[in-house]
């Protein structure tokens, strides 16, 4: 794969379009598998309801220092979509007329946006548990992110930082030239404050996903062989490894259909469709907010603009009753959640 510099939005690809992406997706003709709603039909799990609200994603806003190949938010350095500090003040709101324990922050890179530090400090006043989804690189971008460490550590965030690999070739080929030592240098940092360290309340969490159309291997399997690597290599700790699928989604799609490894990719999710992870899809307990404000099932309905069915589709009409009664909607993507071992923000499902 070539090395990702601009967005789909900025190298006007039509992909960069959501429901481009969609008519892609939903077309089902000649495929050898069930469309997904089919499956989960047989299984009394169509349509889909929630099981509760207990987890509010925040996508604070698209901008990142970096350019990953297959990212499903199309984030860049030329997005300029960031969250504003009176759309924060709704989330706020929102989480206090809720049962949501948990914020989990994301983006971009969510540190990029202004306001982030602020929302922090107002989201641990209202004693959330609170996770950031930290591309690690932004620690050492720049002075004023030095601190970061120190930061997370006040407010006792819980760090997902992904890592596609514990080699340099592999984590600069999907993610950027010099990502991997930067990488390490971040985690390091994490470290000497506390982070990841056997017995630590300060969580050091790592993301895998795979290099290219094929499933994550064992997630447990993985973590044992990062684990052994990064300690040996770096003389670094973190706590879990979280397996994701990549779905096909945004520059995820766009690889796929470039190298045209669709058609097989989706077969092989299709394949293997798990039914306990199809129950314990993450969107049943999360809803995903958008920096403009907006409401979606997960991360990836925001990313193909399918709003939340029913009244409630923006923060100012937030009802947590009407939304924990929606039904939850569904496509061929979501048998990127529902394959093998499972996937969701938080690895493997089943
Ligand atoms: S760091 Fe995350 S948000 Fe930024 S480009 Fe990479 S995958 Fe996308
Ligand atoms: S893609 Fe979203 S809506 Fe579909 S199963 Fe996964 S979390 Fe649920």
């Amino acid at each position: 794969m070539a090395l990702t510099t601009k967005s789909l939005k900025k190298s006007n690809n039509s992909l960069a379009n959501p429901e481009r992406q969609w008519e892609i997706l939903e077309h089902t003709e000649g495929m050898s598998f069930k469309p997904f709603k089919q499956e989960m039909e047989g299984l009394d799990l169509f349509p889909l309801k929630p099981s509760g609200i207990e987890i509010l994603q925040i996508n604070v806003g698209k901008m990142c220092n970096q350019v990953c190949k297959h990212c499903h938010v199309d984030a860049g350095p030329d997005r300029k979509e960031i969250m504003t500090r009176e759309t924060m003040q709704l989330c706020l709101e929102a989480i206090k007329n809720s049962d949501i324990h948990t914020v989990d922050l994301t983006g971009g890179a969510p540190e990029m946006n202004p306001d982030f530090r602020w929302f922090v400090e107002e989201l641990s006043a209202l004693g959330k548990h609170i996770i950031v989804r930290c591309n690690l690189t932004i620690i050492v971008a720049n002075k004023k992110y030095y601190d970061l460490p120190e930061f997370f550590k006040k407010h006792n965030i819980e760090v997902v930082s992904s890592l596609p690999y514990f080699a340099a070739k592999r984590t600069d080929a999907q993610r950027g030239e010099g990502v991997f030592e930067k990488s390490i240098r971040a985690l390091k940092m994490l470290n000497e404050v506390g982070y990841g360290k056997e017995g630590s309340e300060l969580k050091l969490n790592l993301v895998y996903n795979p290099s290219g159309a094929f499933l994550p291997d064992h997630q447990e399997a993985l973590q044992a062989q990062f684990k052994k690597k990064l300690q040996e290599g770096y003389e670094i700790d973190f706590h879990e490894l979280f397996a994701i699928t990549n779905l096909p989604i945004s520059r995820f799609l766009e690889y796929l259909i470039r190298t045209e490894n669709y058609e097989s990719y989706m077969e092989e999710l299709a394949n293997a469709f798990n039914p306990m992870a199809a129950e314990q899809v993450m969107c049943r307990n999360t809803v995903s907010v958008s920096w403009d404000g907006y409401l979606y099932d997960c991360d990836f309905n925001q990313m193909l603009e399918l709003k939340l069915e029913g009244k409630a589709q923006h923060l100012k009409d937030w009802n947590t009753e009407e939304i924990g009664k929606r039904n939850i909607i569904l496509g061929q993507h979501c048998y990127g959640c529902t394959a093998g071992a499972g996937s969701s923000c938080g690895g493997t499902t089943a």
